[in-house]
């Protein structure tokens, strides 16, 4: 039989040192649960990436590491947003082990799921959606807003997994090709399934977050849409283009109707009207060069190839999986 996969599960944190003593032992207990049912590796850890953190994140994640060897983090310099956080996490993942599975640190996401996730990847599939079942437990305008806007990425042809959010496995194969995804404007669950391979998706119910409060305001939530739907698709400017020709056949027929009325000698009466043509077409105009300027905008932040996060700190000193399996080894003796 193969060797069994070794998993890291990776877990970012802002700001949750309320929760972070209820989850930890959660995903610890969990790990521990999937070695002994041999579907992975004794070498398996928990890796918590600490995105900025203003309160004791990441002195309560130095301190379980020091307790429990299981446990690794890594801490950027500053708060670089959830999507960076789990990429720099899956990045660093990616070389020491087989598999990784992204979740939210705050435990909405059952963690019961994992087993299924394994599972799957076990029968072959490179990367495993864990999708909701079930919105219950969100809040009715998080719930609709949520669901609105996959269906409008999907209308607008980027493909995202429904109600799947960011609580994944992904096989470590299959992070050596994202690897190569250099874009600077990062969303995730839309972009795994451009890399490709084998993937399937597993159910389960979320939960309410076990402690702190959300880190998505309505004003990220819009800022994460947008930024979904201009690094997937390009489509919002065809759109325009079409409303474009669309408006201007639509002058010229204005224009002709025009000249016919004035050889009719009919007055031409209602500015009005026409005062409302104007302002209308102004408006579109307005937010059609908004939405450019967006996708301008964006290719100048990718121009400038900056790094989308910097790890300032890790609690390990020698990275590497034959280091941890040296200090097992040790450990052993
Ligand atoms: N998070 C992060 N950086 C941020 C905001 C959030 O790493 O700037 C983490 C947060 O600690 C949590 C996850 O991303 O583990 C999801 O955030 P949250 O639960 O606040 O979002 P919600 O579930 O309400 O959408
Ligand atoms: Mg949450």
């Amino acid at each position: 039989m193969a060797a069994k996969p070794i998993l890291w599960m990776v877990i970012p944190c802002y700001n949750e040192e309320e929760v972070l003593p209820v989850t930890a032992p959660m995903f610890l207990g969990k790990l521990d649960a999937l070695v002994k049912s041999g579907r992975v590796s004794a070498s398996s850890r928990v890796l918590f990436v600490n995105d900025g953190s203003k309160d004791r994140t990441w002195g309560l994640i130095t301190e379980l590491s020091r307790k429990d060897p299981r446990v690794l983090g890594i801490c950027l310099s500053r708060n670089r947003g959830h999507q960076n956080a789990v990429l720099a996490g899956l990045m660093e993942a990616m070389d020491r082990c087989d598999i990784t599975i992204s979740i939210d640190c705050d435990g909405q996401d059952d963690v019961n799921a994992m087993d299924e996730m394994v599972d799957a990847y076990l029968d072959g599939c490179e990367v495993v959606y864990g999708v909701r079942a079930k919105r219950d437990t969100d809040t009715w305008f998080k719930r609709t807003t949520a669901q609105g806007f996959y269906k409008l990425l999907n209308g607008l042809g980027a493909e995202v997994v429904y109600n799947h959010a960011d609580y994944r496995l992904v096989s470590s194969l299959v992070l050596r090709h994202f690897a190569d995804f250099g874009e600077v404007n990062i969303f995730l669950r839309g972009m795994f399934p451009l890399v490709g391979f084998k993937s399937t998706c597993v159910y389960y119910d979320r939960a309410e977050r076990l402690a702190g409060k959300s880190h998505y305001p309505l004003s990220k939530m819009l800022g994460l849409a947008f930024n979904g739907i201009t690094s997937l698709s390009v489509k919002p400017i065809s759109i325009i283009t079409g409303m474009g020709i669309f408006f201007s056949a639509l002058g010229v027929l204005g224009t002709l109707w025009a000249i016919i009325q004035v050889f009719l000698r009919h007055t031409v009466h209602g500015w009005a009207s026409l005062f409302c043509v104007v302002c209308l077409l102004g408006g579109i105009q307005l937010i059609s060069l908004g939405v450019i300027g967006q996708y301008v905008g964006k290719t100048y932040m990718e121009s400038k190839r900056r790094p989308r996060y910097i790890i300032s700190e890790r609690t390990w000193s020698k990275p590497g999986r034959r280091w941890i399996e040296e200090r097992e080894a040790e450990n052993k003796k």
